[in-house]
């Protein structure tokens, strides 16, 4: 049984820097996410926007920011369990039993870095979709190389539906971007590239149907928007790409006390179940701010006290600081 000493839930931006800093404090730590990729709702929701607030960086992109903490953390050989999502934390005796959809981790401490809850991808409304979720369908592009020479299906009117599209141009046999109105809702430079590239616009369509041939999709049918007119087209995958949802799913029933959907932390950022800290987001205590500056700060925190938790010898400020309180204010 492998015992970390901290698993931290949530690789957002907060739970990216805790995990370094864990890295720093030489903790055995463990990374769990319900996406696949690292840096949460900066990935997610805005990579192509500009932060300003973020000390030492006048302006940096989302996804440069998530890069760069990316490069930070991986200077330590941590543990990541990405596609897991946690749905529920129990402590039995001096561990944290923490069950996810597909397994049971042991920690002696967890740090939360949930933010606004586990990001899902929207998925296809169709009702046999998720049978075709082990043939054919999928929701994240993991493996550009997985669809290479085949024919491809790319859903969706945004940014990250048309930057596949073009990454796949030059690998797939065929690339078709489906579309439900006209418009894209992507970049004018990214629009113009898809306009000039060799993938099919096939819009307003929306998908009606999946087929199946030999266990695998075969085909879809899609059918125009506000007629009954159908068009099939024969494709080996379908990769939807229609944003993501979160949701705090199963935390009410965490047994953590909690105030106004966030956790409650005190100022070491303990919450009510010993050995478990939050930071981010999703922590409240008063006057939290909810920005990834305040969730920097409040990573460290959470490290060092998780930290002092789990042997009581442990220093709770890092060693270059103590000097500081040998000082007396004037
Ligand atoms: C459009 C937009 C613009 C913003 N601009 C700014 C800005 O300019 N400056 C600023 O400071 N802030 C900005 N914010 C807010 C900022 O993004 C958040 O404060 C920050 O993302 C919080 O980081 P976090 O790590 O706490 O949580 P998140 O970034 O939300 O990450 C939480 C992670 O936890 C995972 N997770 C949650 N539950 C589970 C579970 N049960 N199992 C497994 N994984 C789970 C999620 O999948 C996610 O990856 C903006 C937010 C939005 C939406």
């Amino acid at each position: 049984m492998e015992i970390y000493d901290i698993t931290i839930i949530g690789a957002g931006p907060v739970g990216m820097f805790a995990a370094f800093y864990a890295g720093m404090r030489k903790a055995k730590t463990n990374i769990i996410d319900s996406l696949p990729q690292l840096g949460g709702q900066l990935a997610t929701l805005y990579p192509e926007k500009y932060i300003y607030d973020i000390p030492g960086y006048p302006a940096v992109k989302a996804n440069e920011l998530v890069g760069n903490l990316e490069k930070q953390l991986t200077t330590f050989n941590h543990t990541f369990h990405l596609e897991e999502e946690v749905l529920s934390i129990v402590r039995d005796e001096d561990i944290i039993e923490i069950t996810t959809n597909k397994g049971i981790h042991y920690s002696k401490a967890v740090i939360l870095a949930l933010g606004n809850g586990s990001f899902q991808p929207r998925k296809l409304g169709l009702e046999n979709a998720e049978s075709f979720e082990t043939k054919g369908l999928d929701y994240y592009v993991n493996d550009l190389m997985k669809y290479a020479g085949k024919k491809v299906a790319i859903a969706g009117g945004g940014d990250s539906a048309i930057d596949w599209a073009l990454m796949l141009e030059p690998i797939a046999s065929e690339v078709y971007l489906v579309h439900r109105r006209d418009n894209f809702r992507g970049h004018e430079h990214s629009v113009e590239r898809l306009q000039e590239s060799s993938v099919s616009i096939m819009t307003p369509y929306i998908i009606d149907e999946l087929m199946e041939e030999n266990n695998w999709l075969s085909g879809i049918q899609l059918k125009k928007v506000k007629t009954d007119e159908t068009v099939s087209l024969s494709v080996d995958h379908l990769i939807v790409n229609y944003g993501f949802t979160s949701n705090l799913g199963q935390l009410s029933s965490w047994g953590l006390e909690s105030s106004r959907n966030a956790i409650a932390v005190r100022s070491d950022m303990s919450t009510s179940m010993p050995g478990v800290y939050a930071a981010g987001d999703i922590c409240s205590y008063d006057g939290k701010v909810k920005l990834i500056a305040t969730g920097f700060g409040e990573a460290p925190t959470a490290v060092n006290n998780a930290l002092h938790f789990i042997n009581p010898k442990e220093r709770t400020q890092p060693a270059h600081s103590t000097s500081l309180f040998n000082k007396t204010i004037q």
